[in-house]
């Protein structure tokens, strides 16, 4: 076993029954993908548009890619086409584009929408006022070839758990009131504060470095 396949498996064991994995594997090579493909896993999250296709292109067809990281209208096209689900869309605009692009290739695509709950103002996202807005109007029927499946979201960057924890929690609350059997989904923890998700009505976790080991840049 690889040391990447060891870092994986421990990773899975410590998941909680439900949540489902997201290997980040941004700025990774395909050989270390394929390291953790050859150990079963086969879901795989990226935030650059040129790599995802390009690794897209490279490695095995029954990969689920996700996009995670910031997306730019201009270039949702060059995924929409393969990618399973998007996980971060924060405006009306990108909604509009993707479902003219998921209508062109007659595909339901799936997407997250992002919530800003960070104190880092840098950190994209709808607010949750602008959310319970858009979740509670008919907005959403406007983009028929759009299926939101739930919530996605980033943490404060910050070793104060408490911190943390109650940005967490406040948007699982948020989560609990829209939850149906369509949207289920809610994307939050990362190496640093998985656990801490998953105590916090994670159904989803990021994971990148604890399994690919530390990046050289984002
Ligand atoms: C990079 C990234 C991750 C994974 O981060 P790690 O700390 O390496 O686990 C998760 N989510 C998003 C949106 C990212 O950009």
């Amino acid at each position: 076993m690889t040391d990447i396949q060891k870092n994986l498996e421990q990773v899975n064991k410590s998941l909680k029954k439900g949540v489902q994995l997201v290997a980040v594997s941004k700025t990774k090579p395909n050989e270390l993908l394929q390291q953790a493909y050859d150990a079963g896993q086969r879901v795989f999250g990226e935030n650059k548009v040129q790599e995802l296709v390009s690794k897209y292109e490279s490695l095995a067809k029954d990969i689920q890619w996700h996009f995670i990281g910031h997306l730019q209208t201009n270039k949702v096209k060059f995924i929409v086409p393969f990618v399973q689900l998007i996980h971060a869309v924060d405006s009306i605009k990108l909604l509009k584009q993707i479902n003219k692009e998921a209508e062109k290739h007659n595909k339901i695509q799936e997407v997250l929408l992002q919530v800003h709950i960070a104190q880092e103002s840098t950190k994209f996202g709808f607010s949750y006022e602008e959310l319970t807005t858009l979740l509670e109007s008919n907005q959403l029927g406007d983009y028929p070839n759009i299926q939101v499946r739930g919530l996605m979201s980033m943490a404060t960057n910050s070793s104060d758990e408490a911190l943390v924890a109650n940005e967490f929690s406040r948007l699982n609350d948020f989560f609990q009131n829209y939850k149906s059997d369509s949207f289920n989904i809610l994307s939050i923890g990362m190496s640093n504060d998985y656990h801490l998700a998953m105590d916090h009505g994670s159904t989803m976790v990021r994971v990148g470095s604890t399994i690919f080991g530390a990046r050289n840049y984002n």
